[in-house]
């Protein structure tokens, strides 16, 4: 057995991927480099493929790979220290970070917490929610959201992602029950006055008022719905949710992980709705896909009701990474290429070429929809995807997608250029016909 042999049986034997079965794991690609938006790929035949990465990492590698500004400001800050630990030590990237955060987000968001990854974030973000309540003095335990929605996969983010997205009948009497509003209509653009979502709107306000006292906060991802459906819907309906937290003293939290930095075509999806939340999660796209770092903002008013000794007289989490300074370096690097790239224009390109380029997948008979949101698109099937099938035929063309459900999307990196948009449009659609019909 040759090296290559050895390893994909290793890999076999001993590694876990996500989302797999042990029994029968599947064959990976092994990824032997990456620069710009291609990835060099080794098949377990032995052969080289060179492969537009349409997938961006899962929706992080916004600058593409080996970016040179990235890779500099990692080799500055090894030389002076990869990590410390952040009790009782702060350090210049991390202070840094948290003043640009604060710059970049609504001037109600003042304090920063940094954690290791997005889930976690989501933890300390409705950790924080049910800190301020018990300071409150009020019993509020529950949190409501939308159906079709999707925050992590440790317990807390899986209890408010969707109920089946998120296998919940595994975990019955495991994970705590909160609420679950239907799904808003699909599509930005649905008028507030569209019939379904008066209904939706009437279903919501019900379900909202038999729990009203009981619900710590809203919990929503604003207008794009990642991984749990790529569904897009309208600001309305976000608003719609906060006014009703507003209402009844429950607090917002947007989860803005996957749309955070330029994905939906604005800095953040909240700036389409026009509502500020009381604590706000971002992670994925924070370091430009380099490293693993989530931050958690909040209002002065939730940092104080936290501290207040009422609510325990601290925020009680502590990862060992967080604030990881090597990854708060590659993070303010990666902003300011966003705002020298201009990443408003780059997803507007995306958004133009991504609509053109999926456009012929809505005359396939196997596609229910094709839609397409800033640097977002999505060819969704009436079927479930063969997903080795259709990852491999979109590989033949020269293109790296990993579908899920019966979905085949792709979020590319912003600095995709015209050529290899066309290319991805060309392989999804190509793949999607070969494989489905
Ligand atoms: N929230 C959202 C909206 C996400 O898309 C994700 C990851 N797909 C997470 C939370 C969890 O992030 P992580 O995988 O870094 O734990």
């Amino acid at each position: 057995m040759g090296d290559l042999g050895r390893l994909f049986a290793l890999d076999q034997a001993h590694v876990w991927h996500p989302y797999s079965s042990a029994s029968d794991p599947g064959v990976p690609c092994l990824a032997e480099s990456a620069a710009g938006v291609r990835l060099a790929l080794r098949l377990r035949d032995g052969s080289a493929v060179e492969a537009i990465d349409a997938m961006s990492s899962w929706w992080c590698a916004i600058h593409g790979y080996a970016v040179p500004e990235l890779d500099a400001a990692a080799q500055r800050q090894l030389g002076r220290m990869s990590h410390v630990m952040f009790g009782g030590l702060t350090h210049e990237p991390a202070v840094a970070l948290a003043e640009r955060l604060v710059g970049l987000t609504p001037e109600a968001l003042q304090r920063v917490f940094f954690a290791d990854s997005g889930s976690v974030a989501v933890e300390v973000a409705m950790k924080m929610a049910l800190q301020l309540h018990v300071g409150r003095g009020a019993r509020r335990t529950r949190f409501f959201t939308i159906r079709g929605g999707y925050h992590g996969d440790t317990f807390s983010p899986m209890s408010v992602t969707d109920p089946v997205g998120g296998m919940h009948s595994l975990f019955t009497g495991i994970l705590p029950e909160h609420l679950f509003a239907p799904a808003p209509p699909a599509g930005v653009d649905v008028a507030d006055d569209d019939p379904a979502m008066v209904e939706w709107e009437r279903a919501t306000r019900r379900l909202y008022a038999a729990h009203a006292d009981e619900v710590a906060a809203v919990i929503v991802e604003p207008v794009l719905q990642g991984a749990g459906g790529m569904r897009f819907y309208s600001p309305y309906a976000v608003r719609v949710l906060a006014s009703l937290a507003r209402e009844h003293g429950a607090l917002v939290i947007f989860d803005e992980i996957a749309t955070g930095f330029g994905r939906t075509g604005t800095l953040f999806a909240m700036e389409q709705v026009g509502v500020v939340p009381d604590i706000m999660c971002l992670g994925k796209a924070l370091t430009g896909g380099y490293l693993t770092l989530s931050a958690v903002l909040c209002t002065r008013e939730v940092a104080e009701g936290v501290s207040s000794e009422r609510a325990g007289g601290a925020l009680m989490h502590g990862p060992t990474f967080m604030a990881n300074p090597l990854a708060c370096s590659i993070a303010l690097a990666s902003l300011d290429l966003l705002q020298a790239n201009d990443f408003r224009s780059q997803v507007a390109a995306l958004q133009a070429g991504l609509t053109r380029g999926l456009a012929p997948a809505t005359g396939l008979s196997s596609v229910r929809e094709v839609r397409v949101l800033g640097g977002v698109g999505v060819i969704q099937l009436r079927e479930p995807v063969r997903v080795a099938q259709v990852t491999a035929s979109a590989l033949q063309r020269g293109v790296w997608v990993r579908p899920f459900r019966d979905l085949v999307y792709t979020m590319p990196p912003f600095v995709t250029g015209p050529d290899d948009v066309s290319a991805i449009g060309e392989a999804l659609v190509g793949a999607v016909r070969d494989v489905h019909g």
